[in-house]
């Protein structure tokens, strides 16, 4: 259950729904101060450092606790860690060292870790979107182990992540809590001859995640019709 490195041009499906602009709790509690909304864009000065990156992945692993929490209710506990390793070997999961540029849910140790190079690099060339769909991605499969959800493919319970991760960024825009914009989609079509798995890769393979045009179908459903596109 893990995004392999692959996954980064997959993020190109994220430019169709714009940049990610999180906006301000309302003043109704949770620790520390309410986040500040976010300008991105990705010609912008500034808005591509180190800084900016880690606090839309704070952003990004809060928004997806509270979409998570309010769908799951009591039956929900946060994925217990997230690791930003730089080696590989750095960090291991169930004795499997984790390998560079990549990312992943482990369930073994319930925690999600990333490759900080890959992902900075990522969200510099593709933008901040790029992080609420790489969490988003890696916190469905959390929620796949809580839900107890093993599919028979790996392309299924990787279809399915795509899906919720959509549900999980087009409910929270249509909440007001992430604010999207529209973007150039012909970016999106450029990339997704890139995007996927390549041709020829069975689609029973292990480690198969679907072509382009599946996982963008994928994403998209959830995006557009939430949950319950994702089978939930
Ligand atoms: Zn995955």
């Amino acid at each position: 259950m893990r995004a392999r490195a692959a996954l980064v041009p997959l993020m190109v499906l994220i430019l169709t729904a714009g940049c990610v602009v999180e906006e301000p709790l309302d003043d109704d509690g949770g620790p520390g101060p309410a986040p500040t909304a976010t300008e991105v864009s990705a010609d912008a000065d500034g808005t591509d450092s180190p800084e900016e990156f880690t606090r839309d992945i704070e952003a990004a692993q809060e928004v997806a606790e509270e979409y998570w929490g309010q769908r799951l209710g009591a039956g929900f506990s946060p994925v217990r860690q997230l690791i930003a390793y730089e080696q590989e070997g750095d960090v291991a999961c169930a004795q499997e060292p984790l390998p560079r540029n990549n990312a992943v849910y482990c369930s073994a140790g319930d925690f999600i870790a990333y490759d900080v190079n890959w992902a900075y690099a990522a969200f510099r060339q593709i933008g901040d979107a790029f992080l609420f769909y790489l969490l988003g991605h890696e916190y469905a499969h959390g929620i796949q182990a809580r839900l107890g959800i093993r599919k028979q493919f790996t392309i299924e319970q990787e279809l399915q992540a795509d899906c919720m991760a959509g549900a999980f960024i087009g409910d929270k825009a249509r909440e007001g809590r992430l604010r999207m914009q529209d973007d150039d989609t012909r970016e999106l079509a450029d990339g997704l001859e890139a995007v996927g798995d390549q041709p020829g890769q069975p689609w029973f393979a292990e480690g198969s995640h679907g072509t382009a045009e599946q996982r963008m179908d994928a994403f998209a459903g959830g995006y557009q019709n939430s949950l319950e596109s994702c089978g939930l």
